[in-house]
Protein backbone atom coordinates (compact mmCIF):
# COMPACT_ATOMS: atom_id res chain seq x y z
CA UNK A 1 0.00 0.00 0.00
CA UNK A 2 1.27 3.32 -1.06
CA UNK A 3 1.25 6.23 1.09
CA UNK A 4 -1.77 7.69 -1.43
CA UNK A 5 -3.57 4.92 -0.68
CA UNK A 6 -3.07 5.03 2.57
CA UNK A 7 -4.40 8.75 2.65
CA UNK A 8 -7.50 7.99 0.64
CA UNK A 9 -8.42 5.19 2.50
CA UNK A 10 -8.23 7.71 5.73
CA UNK A 11 -10.54 10.22 4.23
CA UNK A 12 -12.45 7.58 3.28
CA UNK A 13 -13.61 6.76 6.65
CA UNK A 14 -12.79 10.30 8.43
CA UNK A 15 -13.41 12.51 6.05
CA UNK A 16 -11.23 15.90 4.03
CA UNK A 17 -8.03 15.77 6.17
CA UNK A 18 -6.57 19.15 7.21
CA UNK A 19 -3.08 20.40 6.04
CA UNK A 20 -1.92 19.26 9.33
CA UNK A 21 -2.77 16.06 8.93
CA UNK A 22 -1.48 15.40 5.37
CA UNK A 23 1.72 16.63 6.19
CA UNK A 24 1.92 14.91 9.17
CA UNK A 25 1.92 11.74 7.55
CA UNK A 26 3.75 12.84 4.47
CA UNK A 27 6.48 13.89 5.93
CA UNK A 28 6.99 11.32 9.37
CA UNK A 29 4.65 8.04 8.62
CA UNK A 30 6.44 5.49 10.24
CA UNK A 31 6.36 3.44 7.04
CA UNK A 32 6.47 5.84 3.86
CA UNK A 33 7.24 8.99 5.48
CA UNK A 34 9.55 11.51 3.72
CA UNK A 35 12.07 12.18 6.51
CA UNK A 36 11.49 8.48 7.75
CA UNK A 37 12.51 6.64 4.70
CA UNK A 38 15.48 8.97 3.55
CA UNK A 39 18.26 11.21 3.61
CA UNK A 40 17.13 14.18 1.49
CA UNK A 41 20.08 16.81 1.85
CA UNK A 42 22.76 17.79 -0.71
CA UNK A 43 23.43 17.50 -4.65
CA UNK A 44 21.68 14.09 -4.86
CA UNK A 45 18.75 14.60 -2.44
CA UNK A 46 15.90 17.16 -2.97
CA UNK A 47 17.21 20.03 -1.06
CA UNK A 48 20.27 21.69 0.43
CA UNK A 49 20.87 23.63 3.68
CA UNK A 50 23.07 26.49 4.85
CA UNK A 51 25.68 23.96 7.00
CA UNK A 52 25.99 21.59 3.35
CA UNK A 53 26.79 24.76 2.01
CA UNK A 54 29.38 25.80 3.37
CA UNK A 55 31.76 25.05 6.89
CA UNK A 56 31.56 28.61 8.00
CA UNK A 57 27.88 28.23 8.81
CA UNK A 58 28.46 25.84 12.20
CA UNK A 59 31.58 27.59 12.96
CA UNK A 60 29.76 31.06 13.27
CA UNK A 61 26.91 29.86 15.13
CA UNK A 62 29.15 27.56 17.32
CA UNK A 63 30.96 30.50 18.24
CA UNK A 64 27.96 32.77 18.58
CA UNK A 65 26.69 29.92 21.18
CA UNK A 66 30.05 29.46 23.09
CA UNK A 67 30.21 33.45 23.25
CA UNK A 68 27.12 33.28 24.70
CA UNK A 69 27.59 30.40 27.39
CA UNK A 70 31.05 32.59 28.76
CA UNK A 71 28.80 35.69 28.83
CA UNK A 72 26.60 33.79 31.04
CA UNK A 73 29.39 32.49 33.53
CA UNK A 74 30.45 28.88 31.79
CA UNK A 75 27.95 27.02 33.81
CA UNK A 76 29.73 23.91 34.30
CA UNK A 77 27.08 21.48 33.01
CA UNK A 78 24.89 22.27 30.07
CA UNK A 79 22.60 21.13 27.46
CA UNK A 80 23.84 21.42 23.81
CA UNK A 81 20.60 21.00 21.74
CA UNK A 82 20.05 20.89 18.21
CA UNK A 83 16.50 20.44 16.75
CA UNK A 84 16.66 18.60 13.51
CA UNK A 85 19.72 17.98 12.81
CA UNK A 86 19.62 16.70 9.18
CA UNK A 87 23.30 15.15 8.93
CA UNK A 88 24.92 16.48 11.97
CA UNK A 89 26.99 18.80 9.61
CA UNK A 90 26.08 21.49 11.71
CA UNK A 91 26.74 20.18 15.42
CA UNK A 92 29.99 18.35 14.13
CA UNK A 93 30.93 22.30 12.51
CA UNK A 94 29.98 23.71 16.16
CA UNK A 95 31.95 21.80 17.67
CA UNK A 96 35.19 21.54 16.14
CA UNK A 97 34.68 25.80 15.70
CA UNK A 98 34.53 25.63 20.14
CA UNK A 99 37.10 22.95 20.78
CA UNK A 100 39.46 25.59 21.64
CA UNK A 101 37.07 27.31 23.97
CA UNK A 102 38.34 26.15 27.64
CA UNK A 103 35.70 23.91 29.34
CA UNK A 104 32.89 24.29 26.73
CA UNK A 105 33.07 20.64 25.46
CA UNK A 106 33.75 19.23 28.92
CA UNK A 107 30.57 20.97 30.32
CA UNK A 108 28.55 20.38 26.98
CA UNK A 109 25.90 17.43 26.63
CA UNK A 110 24.87 16.78 23.30
CA UNK A 111 21.11 16.58 22.89
CA UNK A 112 19.72 15.98 19.35
CA UNK A 113 15.55 16.30 18.87
CA UNK A 114 15.21 13.58 15.67
CA UNK A 115 11.83 12.30 14.58
CA UNK A 116 14.13 10.01 11.42
CA UNK A 117 15.39 6.69 12.09
CA UNK A 118 17.46 7.31 8.84
CA UNK A 119 18.64 10.66 9.76
CA UNK A 120 19.90 9.53 13.27
CA UNK A 121 21.66 6.88 11.69
CA UNK A 122 23.56 9.69 9.68
CA UNK A 123 24.19 11.78 12.66
CA UNK A 124 25.32 9.01 15.13
CA UNK A 125 28.12 8.44 12.18
CA UNK A 126 29.09 12.31 11.76
CA UNK A 127 28.77 12.65 15.83
CA UNK A 128 30.59 9.53 17.50
CA UNK A 129 33.33 11.26 18.90
CA UNK A 130 30.85 13.75 21.09
CA UNK A 131 28.68 10.84 22.46
CA UNK A 132 25.04 12.56 21.43
CA UNK A 133 22.19 11.63 22.85
CA UNK A 134 18.49 11.90 21.30
CA UNK A 135 14.99 12.67 22.19
CA UNK A 136 11.62 12.32 20.26
CA UNK A 137 10.57 15.95 21.26
CA UNK A 138 11.50 19.41 22.74
CA UNK A 139 9.27 18.28 26.20
CA UNK A 140 12.48 15.80 27.28
CA UNK A 141 14.68 18.30 26.98
CA UNK A 142 16.85 17.94 30.65
CA UNK A 143 15.87 20.58 33.07
CA UNK A 144 19.45 22.42 32.63
CA UNK A 145 21.16 25.39 31.06
CA UNK A 146 20.66 25.37 27.44
CA UNK A 147 22.36 26.54 24.47
CA UNK A 148 20.14 25.45 21.34
CA UNK A 149 20.67 25.53 17.62
CA UNK A 150 17.40 25.20 14.92
CA UNK A 151 18.21 25.31 11.39
CA UNK A 152 15.16 24.49 9.17
CA UNK A 153 13.74 22.51 11.82
CA UNK A 154 10.36 24.85 12.34
CA UNK A 155 9.62 24.65 8.50
CA UNK A 156 9.36 21.18 8.20
CA UNK A 157 6.76 21.36 10.74
CA UNK A 158 3.11 20.75 9.46
CA UNK A 159 1.39 23.81 8.95
CA UNK A 160 -2.54 24.98 8.90
CA UNK A 161 -3.93 27.10 6.15
CA UNK A 162 -6.94 29.10 5.95
CA UNK A 163 -9.19 31.33 3.96
CA UNK A 164 -10.71 34.77 5.11
CA UNK A 165 -14.63 34.45 4.82
CA UNK A 166 -16.63 37.31 6.17
CA UNK A 167 -15.89 37.13 9.99
CA UNK A 168 -15.42 33.78 9.69
CA UNK A 169 -12.10 31.27 8.51
CA UNK A 170 -12.14 28.31 6.25
CA UNK A 171 -9.79 25.65 6.25
CA UNK A 172 -7.98 24.00 3.20
CA UNK A 173 -8.28 20.50 3.07
CA UNK A 174 -7.74 17.78 1.45
CA UNK A 175 -10.44 15.44 0.41
CA UNK A 176 -11.09 12.64 -2.90
CA UNK A 177 -11.83 13.12 -6.40
CA UNK A 178 -12.94 10.00 -7.60
CA UNK A 179 -9.49 7.88 -6.33
CA UNK A 180 -6.97 10.91 -6.69
CA UNK A 181 -6.42 13.73 -3.74
CA UNK A 182 -7.81 16.66 -4.26
CA UNK A 183 -7.87 20.57 -2.77
CA UNK A 184 -10.91 21.27 -1.07
CA UNK A 185 -12.60 24.17 1.72
CA UNK A 186 -14.18 23.18 4.46
CA UNK A 187 -17.24 24.82 6.01
CA UNK A 188 -17.07 28.69 7.62
CA UNK A 189 -16.22 29.19 11.19
CA UNK A 190 -14.66 31.32 14.00
CA UNK A 191 -11.55 30.24 14.28
CA UNK A 192 -9.89 31.14 18.16
CA UNK A 193 -6.09 30.69 16.93
CA UNK A 194 -6.86 33.64 14.70
CA UNK A 195 -9.16 36.01 15.84
CA UNK A 196 -5.99 38.72 16.47
CA UNK A 197 -5.85 38.43 12.49
CA UNK A 198 -9.62 39.79 11.70
CA UNK A 199 -7.86 42.85 11.89
CA UNK A 200 -4.91 42.81 9.31
CA UNK A 201 -6.93 40.69 6.80
CA UNK A 202 -9.25 41.09 4.24
CA UNK A 203 -11.67 38.60 2.37
CA UNK A 204 -9.94 35.88 0.81
CA UNK A 205 -6.51 36.25 2.45
CA UNK A 206 -5.16 33.48 3.12
CA UNK A 207 -3.08 32.86 6.59
CA UNK A 208 -0.95 29.80 8.28
CA UNK A 209 -0.61 28.83 11.59
CA UNK A 210 1.98 25.78 12.71
CA UNK A 211 -0.07 23.76 15.69
CA UNK A 212 3.37 22.53 16.93
CA UNK A 213 5.12 25.56 17.45
CA UNK A 214 3.98 27.72 20.00
CA UNK A 215 4.95 24.87 22.63
CA UNK A 216 8.17 23.62 21.43
CA UNK A 217 9.56 27.31 21.20
CA UNK A 218 7.57 27.51 24.77
CA UNK A 219 9.56 24.15 26.44
CA UNK A 220 13.17 25.98 25.16
CA UNK A 221 12.34 29.50 26.58
CA UNK A 222 10.66 28.35 29.78
CA UNK A 223 14.42 26.33 29.91
CA UNK A 224 16.65 29.56 29.21
CA UNK A 225 14.61 31.80 31.50
CA UNK A 226 14.93 29.51 33.98
CA UNK A 227 18.34 28.49 33.79
CA UNK A 228 20.15 30.18 31.13
CA UNK A 229 21.31 29.48 28.14
CA UNK A 230 20.03 31.02 24.34
CA UNK A 231 18.71 29.49 21.15
CA UNK A 232 19.67 30.36 17.65
CA UNK A 233 16.58 29.93 15.16
CA UNK A 234 17.54 29.88 11.40
CA UNK A 235 14.58 29.69 9.04
CA UNK A 236 13.19 31.32 6.00
CA UNK A 237 10.41 32.88 6.96
CA UNK A 238 9.25 36.62 8.36
CA UNK A 239 7.39 38.44 11.12
CA UNK A 240 3.74 37.46 10.23
CA UNK A 241 2.67 34.66 7.94
CA UNK A 242 0.57 35.85 4.81
CA UNK A 243 -0.41 34.06 2.10
CA UNK A 244 0.26 30.56 1.16
CA UNK A 245 3.89 29.86 1.28
CA UNK A 246 3.47 26.17 1.14
CA UNK A 247 5.80 24.31 -1.04
CA UNK A 248 7.16 20.79 -2.29
CA UNK A 249 10.58 19.92 -3.57
CA UNK A 250 12.27 16.93 -5.24
CA UNK A 251 15.43 17.20 -6.93
CA UNK A 252 15.90 20.76 -6.13
CA UNK A 253 12.80 21.48 -8.28
CA UNK A 254 9.03 22.63 -7.00
CA UNK A 255 6.61 20.06 -7.49
CA UNK A 256 2.23 19.63 -6.90
CA UNK A 257 2.30 19.57 -2.99
CA UNK A 258 -0.21 16.70 -3.60
CA UNK A 259 1.71 14.85 -6.26
CA UNK A 260 2.76 11.11 -4.69
CA UNK A 261 2.87 11.68 -1.08
CA UNK A 262 5.70 10.68 0.71
CA UNK A 263 8.46 11.69 -2.03
CA UNK A 264 8.88 15.12 -1.75
CA UNK A 265 10.10 17.89 0.81
CA UNK A 266 6.84 19.77 2.04
CA UNK A 267 7.88 23.42 3.77
CA UNK A 268 6.37 26.59 4.78
CA UNK A 269 7.47 29.70 5.60
CA UNK A 270 8.19 30.41 9.46
CA UNK A 271 6.33 33.01 11.13
CA UNK A 272 8.77 34.53 13.75
CA UNK A 273 5.98 36.59 15.38
CA UNK A 274 4.45 33.37 16.77
CA UNK A 275 7.61 31.88 17.69
CA UNK A 276 8.44 35.39 20.06
CA UNK A 277 4.95 35.40 21.34
CA UNK A 278 5.64 32.08 22.55
CA UNK A 279 8.73 31.95 24.27
CA UNK A 280 9.03 32.96 28.02
CA UNK A 281 12.65 34.20 27.71
CA UNK A 282 13.56 37.78 26.09
CA UNK A 283 14.22 37.30 22.48
CA UNK A 284 16.39 39.51 19.70
CA UNK A 285 15.45 41.44 17.27
CA UNK A 286 14.58 39.08 14.34
CA UNK A 287 17.68 39.62 11.49
CA UNK A 288 18.44 38.70 8.11
CA UNK A 289 20.94 35.57 7.66
CA UNK A 290 23.49 37.50 5.92
CA UNK A 291 23.22 40.71 8.08
CA UNK A 292 23.75 37.93 11.12
CA UNK A 293 27.01 36.19 10.14
CA UNK A 294 28.68 39.51 8.67
CA UNK A 295 28.45 40.48 12.47
CA UNK A 296 29.74 37.45 13.44
CA UNK A 297 32.32 37.53 10.85
CA UNK A 298 32.22 35.62 8.70
CA UNK A 299 33.98 37.55 5.68
CA UNK A 300 37.03 37.34 8.08
CA UNK A 301 36.80 33.34 8.00
CA UNK A 302 35.98 33.17 4.78
CA UNK A 303 39.21 34.85 3.70
CA UNK A 304 41.01 33.21 5.99
CA UNK A 305 39.78 29.90 4.46
CA UNK A 306 40.48 31.39 1.07
CA UNK A 307 44.49 31.78 1.60
CA UNK A 308 44.46 27.76 1.45
CA UNK A 309 42.07 27.39 -2.18
CA UNK A 310 42.64 27.40 -5.33
CA UNK A 311 40.76 26.71 -8.90
CA UNK A 312 37.91 25.14 -8.40
CA UNK A 313 37.91 24.89 -5.27
CA UNK A 314 38.27 28.69 -4.56
CA UNK A 315 35.34 29.41 -6.85
CA UNK A 316 32.92 27.19 -4.95
CA UNK A 317 34.19 28.83 -1.52
CA UNK A 318 33.57 32.38 -2.60
CA UNK A 319 30.30 31.01 -4.23
CA UNK A 320 29.09 29.37 -0.69
CA UNK A 321 30.28 32.72 1.22
CA UNK A 322 27.87 34.68 -0.88
CA UNK A 323 25.41 32.12 -1.22
CA UNK A 324 24.92 32.60 2.38
CA UNK A 325 25.23 35.90 3.06
CA UNK A 326 23.44 37.67 -0.37
CA UNK A 327 20.82 39.40 -0.29
CA UNK A 328 19.75 37.89 -3.54
CA UNK A 329 20.81 34.49 -2.35
CA UNK A 330 19.86 32.70 1.04
CA UNK A 331 20.91 36.42 2.89
CA UNK A 332 17.52 38.35 3.35
CA UNK A 333 14.93 34.98 2.65
CA UNK A 334 16.34 33.61 6.12
CA UNK A 335 16.05 35.17 9.45
CA UNK A 336 17.58 34.28 12.70
CA UNK A 337 15.81 34.73 15.86
CA UNK A 338 17.96 34.56 19.37
CA UNK A 339 15.76 33.69 22.60
CA UNK A 340 18.24 34.73 26.02
CA UNK A 341 17.09 35.26 29.63
CA UNK A 342 15.55 38.49 30.45
CA UNK A 343 18.48 39.15 32.91
CA UNK A 344 21.52 38.38 30.15
CA UNK A 345 22.85 40.26 27.34
CA UNK A 346 21.67 38.96 23.84
CA UNK A 347 23.90 36.21 21.87
CA UNK A 348 26.21 38.08 19.40
CA UNK A 349 25.04 39.23 15.87
CA UNK A 350 21.82 40.82 16.97
CA UNK A 351 21.73 44.50 17.28
CA UNK A 352 20.98 45.56 20.70
N1 LIG B 1 19.04 21.20 10.27
C1 LIG B 1 19.48 20.36 9.17
C2 LIG B 1 18.33 19.57 8.51
C3 LIG B 1 17.11 20.32 8.09
S1 LIG B 1 15.87 19.23 7.42
C4 LIG B 1 20.24 21.18 8.17
O1 LIG B 1 20.23 22.40 8.28
O2 LIG B 1 20.87 20.61 7.26
C5 LIG B 1 14.73 19.04 8.76
C6 LIG B 1 15.21 18.17 9.90
O3 LIG B 1 14.20 18.12 10.91
C7 LIG B 1 15.49 16.71 9.55
O4 LIG B 1 16.55 16.24 10.36
C8 LIG B 1 14.15 16.04 9.92
O5 LIG B 1 14.24 14.66 10.06
C9 LIG B 1 13.84 16.75 11.20
N2 LIG B 1 12.43 16.77 11.59
C10 LIG B 1 11.38 17.14 10.82
N3 LIG B 1 10.23 17.11 11.53
C11 LIG B 1 10.57 16.75 12.80
C12 LIG B 1 9.83 16.56 14.02
N4 LIG B 1 8.52 16.75 14.05
N5 LIG B 1 10.51 16.20 15.12
C13 LIG B 1 11.86 16.02 15.09
N6 LIG B 1 12.61 16.18 13.97
C14 LIG B 1 11.98 16.54 12.83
Amino acid sequence: MSLADHLAARIRTEGPLSLADYMGDALLHPVHGYYTTRDPLGAAGDFTTAPEISQMFGEMLGLCLAQSWLDQGAPGAFTLAELGPGRGTLMADVMRATAAVPGFHQAARIVLVEASPTLRKAQAATLAPHAPHWIDHAGALPDAPLWLVANEFFDALPIRQFVRDGAGWRERRIGLEGEALAWGLGPTGPQPALAGRLADTGDGDLVEICPALPAIAEEIGQRIESHGGAALIIDYGDWRSRGDTLQALRAHAPVDVLDTPGTADLTAHVDFEALARATPSAVTAMTPQGVFLERLGITARAQALARGLRDAALDSHIAAHRRLTHPQEMGNLFKVLGFHPARAIPPAGFQT
